[in-house]
């Protein structure tokens, strides 16, 4: 499995399907999508920067949370985030609505890519010089 960069804390994990976030920050984003949702429910209309003032969330997870089309821009969009494709202002989603099967097609194409590890190790440790300090054989003690 290829290893992810955690879009919140940066960490690497293991991806397993297509999360954007670590299984540590998937609980966090859990609780915190929950707070959005009530808080979005008790103020119909709200906008971004009440979110991040009143919620402590970052922007960038609210974006996050349009990608994943869990949450949607009413009304005018200034742009907050973009097709992918053609950069035209989307209210949720990654691709706007010409581009998504373009899109998808390209996202599962990308996700299918064969990858290997190109990692090299880390320094050989094995020292190749023969001296040094070494256990020998025990002479006889003396009683
Ligand atoms: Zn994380
Ligand atoms: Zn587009």
């Amino acid at each position: 499995m290829a290893n992810f960069e955690c879009a919140r804390c940066h960490r690497i994990f293991e991806r397993k399907q297509f999360e954007d976030v670590c299984p540590a920050c998937f609980v966090l984003e859990e609780e915190e999508f929950e707070q959005i949702k009530e808080y979005l429910t008790l103020h119909p209309g709200a906008t971004s920067s009440d979110l991040v003032n009143q919620l402590d969330v970052s922007l960038k997870s609210i974006k996050r949370y349009l990608r994943q089309e869990r949450l949607e821009i009413i009304g005018d969009n200034k742009g907050f985030i973009k097709c992918e494709l053609c950069g035209a202002p989307v209210n949720s989603g990654y691709f706007c609505g010409n581009c998504y099967r373009e899109g998808m097609v390209m996202r599962r194409r990308e996700e299918s890519l064969a990858l290997r590890n190109i990692d090299k190790p880390a320094g050989k440790l094995k020292s190749s010089s023969g001296k040094g300090i070494r256990f020998g054989k025990k002479s006889d003690e003396k009683g």
